[in-house]
């Protein structure tokens, strides 16, 4: 939430601005006074390659001070923008606005929101945006998101979005207000039926009004670039940033690819098994491996770097450090 905000005065905020649908169309302004936040598009437009951290809205104080100071840290390597997600079925979701207002108030970068349609109603969708136009949120991550997972089966409602691209496109009722990316799965999404419907699917969420990709970690280079020839192929023509999950334990590294649907590569299991008992040992390996991940993917054509930061930033600063570029 903006500071000063309180759930409840934001929701009546939201009917302020928008006191009976439809939301405002292209171009009218929710900010009159304000001076917008840029678009991640925009930067898209001006450079070669960007370099962007993602973050998580943390449950505790302490947790903020940590995450506050990560960011600190991750601003010195000049980033094009951060990212804050969006806890599953909107778990987070007040959580997300007030991390994301903070860090575009102390650090003037556009950060990009997350946002998952999933278990919300499209009243509520259109009144979380009106509040996120309101505190100068231009960029959002759409996504369906995951059903909750003592419900995998979960069956929306009459008036509630069962897919990604829905979401986009209520979005796109507020014009270009804001830029939308979304998720994208270099091994396919889990759930997915084959490699060429997601990537068909994709295309779909690009002609409703996506305009740039940020994907899933992966491991072998090979999955992003055969995933990005064969969106082409269909006519995707949005930036593919790579997503990035900087590797400092083994055993939460399983874990999470188990999770995410993303396969530990052979070479990584052959470097990281013998010596996973020795955290200091898989740290240092872990930043070898993704120093030479990162510089095959600039170096074959990446148009940036999105690190999945986990509100940590050493293991980020020592890859980017080591990766001697400015990412431009
Ligand atoms: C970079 C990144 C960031 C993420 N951040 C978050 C976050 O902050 N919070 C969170 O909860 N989750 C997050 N996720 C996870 C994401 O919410 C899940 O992966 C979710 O399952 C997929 O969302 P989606 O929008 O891609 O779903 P959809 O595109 O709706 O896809 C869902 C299913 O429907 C199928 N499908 C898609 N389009 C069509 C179509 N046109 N017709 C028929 N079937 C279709 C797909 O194949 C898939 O099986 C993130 C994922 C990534 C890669």
């Amino acid at each position: 939430m903006p500071p000063g905000l309180t759930p409840a005065a934001s929701e009546s905020q939201a009917k302020r601005l928008c006191p009976a649908s439809p939301p405002p169309a292209a171009g009218d302004s929710v900010l009159p006074k304000m001076k917008r936040m840029r678009k991640i598009t925009e930067i898209f437009a001006q450079r070669r390659r960007t370099l962007s951290f993602e973050l998580f809205p943390p449950k505790t104080e302490r947790g903020r001070q940590a995450l506050f100071a990560a960011a600190e840290a991750l601003a010195e390597l000049r980033p094009d923008f951060f990212s804050v997600t969006y806890g599953a079925g909107g778990s987070t979701a007040s959580g997300t606005l007030d991390i994301a207002v903070e860090l575009q108030r102390r650090f003037g970068l556009p950060v990009l929101h997350h946002y998952t349609c999933i278990r919300h109603t499209r009243a509520a969708i259109r009144r979380a945006l009106q509040v996120m136009a309101s505190s100068d949120i231009r960029n959002i991550l759409a996504m369906r998101g995951d059903p909750p997972r003592d419900q995998p089966e979960y069956t929306p409602g009459p008036d509630e979005p069962r897919l990604g691209r829905e979401l986009i496109q209520i979005i796109r009722e507020f014009g270009d207000l804001f830029a939308v990316g979304v998720p994208g799965f270099p091994e396919k999404h889990v759930n997915a039926p084959t490699k060429e419907l997601d990537s068909l699917y994709l295309k779909i969420k690009q002609d409703d009004g996506a305009e740039f990709v940020i994907t899933q970690f992966f491991f072998d280079n090979e999955d992003y670039f055969g995933y990005v020839r064969r969106v082409r192929d269909v006519g995707v023509t949005m930036p593919i940033l790579p997503g990035i999950l900087p590797i400092t334990d083994y055993d939460k590294l399983v874990s999470f690819c188990r999770t995410c649907g993303a396969t530990l590569s052979r070479s990584i299991r052959r470097a990281l098994e013998p010596i996973r008992r020795d955290g200091q040992e898989v740290y240092a390996r872990g930043i070898e491996l993704l120093t030479r991940q990162c510089r095959d993917l600039l170096d074959r054509g990446a148009p940036g770097l999105h690190f999945f930061c986990l509100n940590r930033a050493e293991p980020v600063l020592t890859i980017v450090n080591g990766l001697r570029l400015t990412v431009r």
